[in-house]
């Protein structure tokens, strides 16, 4: 039976040169949530968000992923199992259109089985899937644009688009609002509402107002360590949580 749990760590623990960014964290992730990972600078949430996309390797602990044991495997591989990871800008190629990155992504998810010839993986479908992809996001009017082009948000829907093209279980967003005017920020809130419609979504973001907006449930690091989970009202109203951001 599949865990109700995603993602769940176990003790996980990272150290850099005995230095503990990250401190027996148990970060449980519910099925068809949106979770955002919060709290002050240095608290451990990049590195957090590294070990479970496994980017980074962790001291100690375990990393679960629908119950199965992925402490051990590589970034490509836990893609391959629906876990992705979404904002790396290098993801997107500056030259291909908008449309073209698409299609080179869904050529990529189709992997060894794409073969040119084959009617179903010809250009034509894939960029007939492509151009729903680019709708659901809402940059099909870009579509023949080179991605350098591309306003900065619309870019970062255009990473959302490849990425969805991978049909992720789960969407791994580090600061997906970080840099956006306030347009944009309601713009990429809504898609990821629509994209966590049928999907766990797992967010580091800064912005707090963002955070109350679109998390079903928030986890507060700090120091390395969880300090408080609950809901947006459950943790904001935490002392301890108040005194972890005011101390920064
Ligand atoms: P956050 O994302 O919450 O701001 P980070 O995970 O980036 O926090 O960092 C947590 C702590 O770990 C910080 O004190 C940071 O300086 C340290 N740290 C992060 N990455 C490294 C690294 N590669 N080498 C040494 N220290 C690191």
């Amino acid at each position: 039976m599949a865990s109700d749990h995603v993602i769940e760590t176990e003790g996980l623990t990272k150290e850099f040169k005995g230095f503990r960014a990250v401190n027996n964290v148990r970060l449980r992730v519910a099925r068809g949530t949106i979770h955002a990972l919060i709290g002050p600078n240095g608290a451990g949430k990049t590195t957090c968000f590294n070990l479970i996309t496994k980017f980074l390797q962790p001291t100690t602990g375990r990393i679960l992923y629908n119950g199965r044991d992925i402490t051990a495997m590589k970034p490509h591989d836990v893609a391959r199992l629906g876990l992705v990871r979404s904002f790396q800008i290098s993801a997107v190629f500056p030259h291909l259109t908008v449309l073209e990155n698409v299609r080179v992504a869904l050529q990529r998810t189709l992997g060894t089985s794409y073969h040119f010839w084959k009617p179903e993986t010809s250009v034509a479908v894939l960029d007939d899937r492509a151009m729903d992809l680019l709708e659901q996001v809402g940059v099909e009017s870009y579509a023949h644009l080179q991605a350098v082009e591309l306003p900065y948000g619309r870019k970062r829907a255009l990473e959302i688009a490849t990425t969805l093209a991978l049909d992720p279980e789960m969407l791994l967003l580090d600061e997906p609002m970080a840099g956006m005017g306030r347009e944009d920020i309601r713009r990429i809130s809504d898609l990821i509402r629509r994209v966590a419609a049928n999907r766990t979504v797992l967010m580091v973001e800064h912005n707090l107002s963002v955070v109350a907006d679109l998390s079903d449930r928030i986890t507060v690091l700090a120091r390395g360590e969880i300090l408080a989970e609950g809901s947006y009202e459950e943790v904001s109203s935490n002392p301890a949580v108040v005194e972890a951001y005011m101390g920064t």
